[in-house]
This record gives C-alpha cells, structure tokens and sequence, in this order.
C-alpha cells in the first residue's frame, strides 16, 4: 500500500528509520551495539537518569503502582499529579497549572480551549517555524488563521493592518519561544510592542525554553523578563525535567477550562504517578542546583565557539540547540553517518522538518557532556568536515 511512497522518499534521502537505544539517556550512549557520544537527546540538565529521579520514580511506583487505569477526570488523579500541580504553579509564579501526557496533548487542548474562547469572531496569527503539534492544533480547531514568516516582525505588524481597533477581533498569537531545529529565540518583546493595541493572547511554547533559559530556569518568558505581559505558559516534562509530560500554567479560569473542554486532557489514561513523581524531583534539583544550567551554558558556550572556529555554519542560534548548515538532506545524511562511525551522534535534520535547502545537523549540548567528550566531538567535527567538503 505504502511501497511507492516510501520507495520515493528513500530516493530522496527523505526516509526516516528507527535508532535503537539500549541504554539509558546521558551523554554517552549505545545505539545500534555501538557506543556514541549524545547530541540528540532534549535531556539538556542530564537528569533523565538521576540517581533521585529514577528513586522518586520506583519510589512512587512502590507507592501507588504503575498505570492509572483512567482518565484524571474517572480515577487516574492521583497525589503526584496534584503535587506536581502545585509545585508548577509555584515554581512559575502562576496562579494554577495542570499537567498533560505530552508536549503534544498540551497543544492540541490548550490551543482548543482558547480558541474557543476567540469566539465568535476570534483569528490566530502564527510563526511559521512552529512545531507541528501547534498547527496540528490551530488546524483542528478550525479557526482562521493567518502565518507569518519566521520571526519576521514586519510581517507579523503586517497582520494587524487589516484589524479595526475600534471593532477588535479577539487574536491568538502562538510561537515557539525557542525554536527548536534552528535554536534562536523568538522576538517576544517585539511581538508583544507590536500587537499592545489589539485584544490579544499569547501562547509561547517553551519545550525547549524550560528549565534551560532564564536567572532560574523559568524559561523564555523569564529571560525577557515578561511574566506579567504573557500570564499563560507551556513547557514539556520530557526535555529538560527529564521525565515525560507537559503542563500548562496560569491563571486558574484556565486550567479549569481545560479540566472541562480540552478534549487531549478529558479523554485520554493519566500519566503514571512516577511520571508525575520524577519531574517533581527534578524541579526540586533545578531549584536547588543552579550549577546544573551554568553548566549547560558553560559546554553551550564552549561548543559554539569552537564550532564557529572550525567555519562551520551554525545560524543565528542563542540556545543549547546548535544545528550546523550543511544544505542538501544527502549531504546531512552522509556528515550524520560518518561522525556515528566516529563515535558521535549528531542526528541529520532534513524535510519537511525544516525548509528545502536547509539540511542540517542538530547538536543539543547537555549539562553532563565532559570536557574529553566536547574536545573530542571538536576534532571528529573538523576531520569530518574536512573530508566531506563541509569545511575548507
Ligand atoms: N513543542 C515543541 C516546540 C517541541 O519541540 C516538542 C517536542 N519535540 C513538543 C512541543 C512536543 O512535546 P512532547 O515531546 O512532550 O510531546
């Protein structure tokens, strides 16, 4: 059925295949029977295989077991959930947070719920770089929309032109707060000057900006310093926290609006208690040991340098994210294949994630990577470079 689909994505380099992994996420792992250094892994703090993580986890599976055998709203609520719950809230400075199964779920319902609340006349403008689960969303939500080009505030004032002042629509406006394949941040506070005359709601998704950005891990919002002008947030447990799951945080209307309307919440198994268990520890680690992400930023800031050194295209990242241009998905493939040989997993990043032309390697820098493994991946890189062209 699927045969001449896939034939034609293989011919153009675009196949994707499965990476089995038979240890546990850190900076070093075993992929395929072979031992690699990691760069494709969200786990930028290094705590998905913390000795107080795992603990918190069996510790709660000894508690309340393993699955939840129902929805939150049936009999899957259970105390970690509510803790988690509060300890978001708190650590967010908002109001109330609710927690979901994935980064995914949080979308699909979040964006639902307030497009919802757009009615009857409501528009949602978007960058276009976004994550798919948040067109997903805006799609299913059938609310029209409008798309502006990366980043690109001209054209997001653009938008506005055509909106009467003195009849608003109610506008939504989504982005990434980092983006995730090119690593930069998104323009929040020009965003925000740009729409302060029209009635509108900002979702930031910071999948990647939580627990890596801000004076304490707060995220994007954090680091422009806009916790007042953007009360909603949005954050994966699955990147950073090192756990699985996501939240959505704010004031409590919301979060009871989600209890009630979104259907990725309502009708979906709640996640295990030692999910829920885990990101808690994991929290109470970010809280406690800020070293952790100087850390991270401190390999970040070693990498990039010495990757730019090296001539490398490295865009205009300001994240642990660092992709390196390399154009054709061939030529992404070949440079991805060649450093797993050597010993370092950068994965190829081609379309329809990122636009034609634009193929490239993705290199997330984690807080447990040593000096020996980054001083390594450098020479392997400038080798590899050399040969392949890449580099002069
Ligand atoms: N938003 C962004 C920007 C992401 O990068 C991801 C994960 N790749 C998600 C949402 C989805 O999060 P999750 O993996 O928890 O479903």
């Amino acid at each position: 059925m699927f045969k001449q689909a896939l034939a034609q994505l293989q011919q153009e380099n675009l196949l994707r295949t499965l990476h089995n992994s038979d240890s546990a996420q850190d900076a070093q792992v075993t992929i395929n029977g072979k031992t690699v250094i990691l760069f494709a892994s969200n786990n930028y703090l290094g705590l998905a295989n913390h000795p107080k993580i795992k603990e918190a986890a069996i510790t709660a599976i000894k508690t309340y077991g393993f699955g939840t055998g129902a929805s939150r709203l049936l009999s899957g609520s259970i105390t970690p959930h509510k803790q988690l719950e509060e300890q978001l809230a708190s650590f967010t400075k908002t109001a109330s947070a609710l927690i979901f199964n994935s980064g995914y779920h949080a979308n699909l319902g979040l964006i639902q719920t307030l497009a919802q609340g757009l009615q009857p006349h409501g528009i949602i403008f978007v960058d276009r770089s976004s994550h798919a689960s948040l067109i997903d969303a805006i799609r299913l939500t059938k609310t029209p929309f409008r798309v502006y080009r990366r980043k690109n505030t001209n054209e997001f004032k653009h938008l506005f032109t055509n909106q009467n002042p003195d009849a608003p629509q109610k506008i939504l406006i989504i982005t990434e707060g980092v983006f995730s394949m090119d690593g930069d941040l998104a323009p929040l506070p020009e965003l925000l000057t740009s729409s302060k005359n029209f009635k509108t709601t900002f979702l930031v998704d910071d999948a990647h900006g939580f627990g890596v950005l801000g004076n304490t891990g707060r995220g994007t919002i954090e680091h422009f310093g806009l916790d007042t002008e953007i009360p909603i947030r949005m954050g994966t447990l699955g990147k950073a926290i090192g756990s699985i799951g996501a939240f959505v945080a704010g004031p409590h209307d919301l979060t009871q609006a989600l209890i009630n309307r979104a259907r990725s919440f309502m009708y979906t198994t709640a996640l295990p208690p030692a999910a829920a268990a885990a990101a808690s520890a994991a929290l109470k680690i970010i809280e406690s040991e800020p070293e952790r992400r100087r850390q991270l930023w401190k390999n970040r800031d070693y990498m990039l340098k010495n990757i730019q050194a090296l001539g490398f295209n490295t865009l205009n990242t300001e994240s642990p994210i660092l992709p390196i241009l390399v154009g054709e998905p061939l030529h992404a493939l070949r440079f991805s294949e060649a450093l797993f040989e050597r010993g370092v997993y950068a994965p190829a990043i081609r379309p329809p994630t990122i636009p034609r032309g634009t193929s490239r390697l993705r290199m997330n820098i984690m807080a447990t990577h040593d000096k020996p493994q980054l001083d390594y991946t450098l020479d392997v890189l400038h080798n590899t470079g050399k040969l392949l062209g890449i580099i002069s």
